[in-house]
């Protein structure tokens, strides 16, 4: 097959892993930068330009966009699509994931476990948000943040309303959620992968730290995960309709807690961790599916 990687640094972990993976099983690869990439967008051919040229056809991509680049990384997705090329994951449902507020709505409406949360954009609502989540500690998070920037535990009521009001006053997007102090300062990596979890890690944060991200310092292991666990992480990424999902879970007394659903989910810390060949698995996903219809309805 011809199969494009979207990803803007050929040199990083995920890109070369999943280009050596499809090339050892006989796939010719290229590696585009969406931000390269220009775009005809007409009712009778649509195409796609990169460095003065038009693009082949590809039979399938592998969008790897990030977060700062969704809205332009998935306009160029859309136009692979809408060009015909499979995409393992498809364009709408990453724009869907990327924005946490609407991912938690989704999930709630399908019954996934979450710590509560609250959303509001008045400073006059801030002592009803603390109390509706159960009050302090609790968890306030920027909409906006990735690898745990813009996530901070306010121990107490008085630093709660004294962050969102500052938040609230630089007009940032934020939710507050209920702490879930159990879970102690660890949480699980589920690498969904279709409807099978094909990996999964606890990812457990340094002394004194309650983020668990491993750009904050947290350290990976290898974890067995719960029946349970196992169908919330499948669940979820079929809500938000992604073939490949990095869903994060909190272990709490009333069982698992989804954070977060990845839609491009990284493969250094999850191969490293768990030894499994993740990439490989992937492109053999591409293999079975691309070209086939997709069993649930997209729309741009
Ligand atoms: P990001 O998308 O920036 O990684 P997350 O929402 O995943 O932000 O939060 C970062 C980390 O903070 C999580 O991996 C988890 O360890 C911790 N965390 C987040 N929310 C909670 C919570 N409600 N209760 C306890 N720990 C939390």
């Amino acid at each position: 097959m011809k199969i494009a990687i979207l990803s803007r640094n050929a040199s990083l972990y995920s890109t070369r892993r999943l280009l050596a993976a499809a090339e050892a099983r006989g796939h010719e690869v290229t590696i585009i930068d969406a931000l390269k990439c220009y775009m005809n967008i007409n009712d009778s051919k649509p195409s796609i330009h990169y460095q003065g040229r038009e693009l082949d056809r590809f039979d399938a991509v592998i969008p790897r966009i990030g977060a700062t680049v969704t809205f332009y990384g998935t306009a160029v997705l859309r136009q692979f699509e809408m060009m015909g090329c499979y995409s393992l994951n498809h364009s709408a449902a990453i724009s869907r994931s990327r924005d946490k507020l609407r991912s938690l709505q989704i999930l709630s409406g399908q019954g996934v476990g979450m710590p509560i949360t609250g959303f509001a954009c008045k400073p006059d609502d801030v002592p009803d948000l603390i109390d509706m989540v159960g009050g302090a500690p609790l968890v306030i998070k920027l909409l906006e943040g990735t690898q745990g920037i813009g996530v901070v535990l306010a121990e107490t009521r008085k630093a709660a309303e004294s962050v969102l009001e500052a938040f609230m006053g630089l007009k940032a997007n934020i939710m507050v959620q209920e702490f879930i102090e159990e879970a102690n300062g660890a949480d699980i990596r589920c690498f969904v992968l279709g409807d099978k979890v094909i990996a999964a890690m606890k990812r457990q944060a340094r002394e004194g730290e309650f983020r668990s991200n491993l750009h904050r310092g947290g350290e990976a292991q290898l974890i067995r995960i719960s029946p349970e666990e196992r169908k919330t992480a499948i669940a979820s990424a079929r809500a938000m309709g992604l073939s490949v999902a990095g869903v994060d879970l909190l272990r709490s007394k009333r069982g698992p807690l989804v954070m977060e659903v990845n839609s491009s989910p990284g493969l250094e810390g999850i191969e490293l961790a768990t030894g499994q060949d993740v990439a490989d698995l992937m492109i053999q996903y591409i293999e079975k599916h691309a070209g086939k219809k997709r069993k649930t309805r997209e729309r741009g």
